[in-house]
């Protein structure tokens, strides 16, 4: 254990601070010239699932076009943000960097249909399962199944970036979390505490993320309707500043200040409104500040206004009708490889061979595919190549 030291300098008593971490599960000496979070970090970066995230789903297949968000960008999206509201709120941008980069490694390929599938053909393989949820398979990833140092599988994280990374846990899987690691990054479901303050502000930073680069793809592809998303009071109200402030801006140049002049308020809001919180309680240390309510919030104004933003989506493009049709394509592409290689475990890489049980490394070896990976591997283990257009075999 290190001495508590005083926080590191500019940074408030509640940020968290590597001096103070909780540590590793492999102790390791420190490095040299970076502190523990940024040393997260960056193993984050050089992971072989982080390079993987360019090359998966986000909303839009990876092959519909180059200039959609993937996994990828979606991930430095989040990070930008969650480390420019960490830095003027005097917090930890490191460690908001480390869960940013970190946040999605344990997506599946093809976005939430290969969650869905997944985790379907997980449960019927095995009832006692349970199941695939894609943030703790982002702690698999991360605590097992990088294999890139000599002495231990994972990466072998500080427990602040494993706690951020670990966004939701069912009761169950906290149950089993604890058992394997009394008082680790399960513990908080159960007495229903906080994560760190980066975290809290890394979760938020998502849903500004994904809500605004939503609606960009889902405009530039056609499948959103610009003037559609007028009727919403949040993109209505700087819909009608952008033109204020340059009355003949128009096509994508007004979608981008629009969507600019929200982000930046989405983001200032976060600030101001978790600043008052912090004031309020001035909790003495990072950890006092995972006790009660959590710290980082939208004003009650701003949260419903971006909750409408994301019903809109949920109903106008998650659940378009082309992004449904490729969602039963990606499924069936996924359902038939778990198929595939549970008939024929011969087919796995030798090294992904050897873990037990066969549904779990199956399972494991789908989830870190890419889109383009998945689809190839599918051709080659059933014959058939499917159009992800419409879900049939082309
Ligand atoms: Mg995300």
């Amino acid at each position: 254990m290190r001495e508590p030291s005083a926080p590191p300098a500019g940074l408030r008593a509640w940020a968290s601070d590597p001096q103070r971490s909780r540590g590793r599960r492999h102790v390791e000496a420190p490095a040299p010239t970076r502190n523990d979070f940024q040393r997260d970090r960056d193993r984050i970066v050089h992971s072989t699932a982080f390079r993987r995230l360019v090359y998966k789903t986000q909303v839009f297949l990876n092959h519909e076009g180059d200039l959609f968000r993937t996994r990828l960008t979606h991930s430095l999206e989040v990070a930008q943000i969650a480390r420019s509201v960490a830095r003027t709120m005097r917090l930890n941008e490191d460690l908001c960097e480390a869960i940013a980069l970190a946040h999605d490694l344990g997506h599946t390929p093809f976005g939430h249909a290969g969650q869905d599938a997944l985790d379907e053909r997980l449960r019927q393989a095995d009832p006692e399962s349970m199941g695939f949820e894609h943030n703790f398979q982002s702690l698999r990833v991360v605590d097992m199944l990088e294999e890139r140092y000599p002495a231990f599988d994972g990466l072998n994280l500080t427990f602040e970036s494993r706690e951020g990374i670990l966004k939701h846990c069912s009761r169950r899987r906290a149950l089993a979390l604890e058992h394997d690691e009394p008082g680790g990054v399960g513990r908080r479901f159960l007495d229903r505490t906080q994560p760190s303050l980066e975290a809290q502000v890394c979760n938020l930073a998502d849903e500004i993320a994904y809500n605004a680069h939503d609606i960009d793809d889902g405009v530039r592809s056609g499948l959103l309707v610009y003037e559609e998303l007028l009727d919403l009071p949040l993109v209505a109200r700087f819909h009608a500043k952008a033109l204020q402030h340059a009355p003949s801006l128009g096509g994508k140049r007004l979608l981008y200040e629009t969507l600019r002049r929200m982000l930046s308020a989405l983001a200032h809001d976060l600030i101001d409104t978790s600043t008052e919180l912090l004031e309020a309680h001035a909790p003495l240390s990072a950890d006092a500040a995972r006790q009660g309510l959590p710290l980082i919030a939208f004003s009650v104004g701003m949260g419903a206004e971006l909750r409408g933003v994301n019903a809109f989506l949920r109903s106008a493009l998650y659940r378009h009708q082309q992004v449904v049709r490729t969602t039963e394509g990606a499924k069936r592409v996924v359902r038939e490889l778990f198929d595939a290689y549970l008939a024929q475990p011969d087919q796995l890489p030798a090294e992904h061979a050897c873990r037990s049980p066969l549904q779990q490394t199956v399972v494991d070896y789908i989830a870190g595919m890419t889109d383009r990976f998945a689809l190839s591997e599918h051709r080659r283990l059933t014959g058939a190549a499917i159009d992800l257009g419409t879900g049939n075999s082309a």
